[in-house]
């Protein structure tokens, strides 16, 4: 089953859509954006790998201005991470990582 591949708007790489976290305009303030989770909001999405990382280099270059086409986006970090879901996806994707490396230590209940 292949997954789509979108682009993440911080490091620019291509990867399978369950790696990154949909990012949508706020529809109560345009100039605010919202993570996404359920990937079901409607609109134009961004996606980013739910990293610190990224989300630093989203900031830098306004991926998220050049994503939603609209420069009125307000790029803050501080904001982006306090509202990312940061825990669940990067757990998730963790495991992932995990089961295919088949290596490194795997929690157990
Ligand atoms: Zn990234």
């Amino acid at each position: 089953m292949a997954s789509p591949l979108r682009t993440c708007v911080g490091c620019r790489q291509v990867v399978a859509q369950e790696q990154l976290v949909r990012w949508v305009v706020d529809p109560q303030n345009p100039s605010r954006i919202l993570p996404d989770p359920k990937r079901r909001a409607p609109g134009r999405g961004a996606w980013l790998h739910p990293i610190e990382q990224c989300a630093q280099q989203a900031v830098r270059r306004r991926g998220f201005a050049r994503a939603f086409r609209s420069g009125g986006i307000t790029h803050d970090l501080a904001a982006l991470l306090h509202v990312m879901p940061t825990e669940s996806v990067a757990d998730s994707v963790r495991q992932e990582t995990q089961t295919e490396s088949g290596s490194g230590k795997v929690e157990t209940r």
